[in-house]
């Protein structure tokens, strides 16, 4: 494909509705639309103008998600949400948790990172992993390190890797493909500075698969006290948030002062 081409499917293709974020209810409902248009064509008009339009529409909703504006809403409104979960859990990939996955509680409570809380009976960040947790997370934040250090803990190289803000998203493209995301930069300077400091304090942290190295680290951000961008409070609450084509409540970590996002869970009721 030339460039000149690629940059004009670029313009009209919609990231935020295709490839990893395409919702397959509205896809299925918008070719079925496209069909029984294209089928009215055909037999009203010629069999090869609903030939052409039928393969315009495919093309349209491959591109940008969707043919009829304002799909996404629809398809939340009028399916039920039981079936729209279903759809988000498939499109999730959630890989089979292998058997040598380890639990992040545990990960954590054996770097050292984690212990008993001395108040109460729940888990609290030790004074040790606190302190370098925050140095490391000021230091990647204030000289914006971001690149190279991620660079560095996936061993990739830093020259291809690039970060694409979305509205609730930080993408980080490798080599023209999406390599992670995450909340915020608020997050990514979380992890980054966290993964620095459990290399060193979590034998086998290198055996670890990325899924599970990321699971650890999103857990680890709960314990977070301040905003690792501008130092704010964190909050916690319950929000009910938009997926591509349902509406679902989580628990939310943001920061009070520049509103970043530090973690989204899911709220099973
Ligand atoms: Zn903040």
């Amino acid at each position: 494909m030339s460039t000149k081409s690629t940059g004009f499917v670029e313009r009209f293709r919609q990231p935020e509705y295709t490839g990893e974020n395409r919702c397959t209810p509205c896809t299925i409902v918008n070719v079925v639309i496209a069909a029984v248009g294209s089928g009215l064509v055909s037999f009203v008009v010629t069999p090869f103008g609903g030939a052409v339009l039928f393969a315009l529409s495919l093309v349209t909703i491959y591109l940008r998600g969707y043919l009829v504006p304002g799909t996404p809403s629809f398809t939340k409104q009028y399916f039920p949400d039981w079936v729209l979960a279903k759809f988000d859990k498939l499109e999730d990939e959630t890989p089979e948790v292998a058997e040598e996955e380890r639990e992040p509680e545990q990960v954590l409570a054996d770097a050292g990172a984690v212990e008993p809380c001395e108040q109460m009976d729940d888990l609290c960040l030790s004074d040790s992993f606190r302190k370098v947790w925050h140095e490391n997370m000021d230091a990647i934040n204030a000289e914006g390190t971001e690149k190279s250090d991620l660079g560095r803990v996936l061993d990739v190289d830093e020259d291809k890797l690039s970060f694409d803000e979305h509205d609730e998203a930080l993408v980080a493209q490798y080599d023209g493909g999406r390599l992670g995301q995450w909340e915020s930069r608020a997050a990514l300077i979380a992890d980054l500075a966290a993964a620095k400091l459990l290399e060193n304090r979590y034998d086998g942290w290198d055996a670890l698969t990325v899924t599970n190295q990321s699971r650890v680290l999103s857990g680890l951000r709960i314990f977070l006290e301040s905003c690792p961008e501008c130092g704010g409070d964190i909050t916690m609450e319950q929000e009910t948030v938009e997926s591509c084509c349902r509406t679902m409540d989580v628990v939310a970590v943001s920061c009070a002062d520049c509103d970043s996002r530090i973690l989204e869970v899911e709220h099973d009721q």
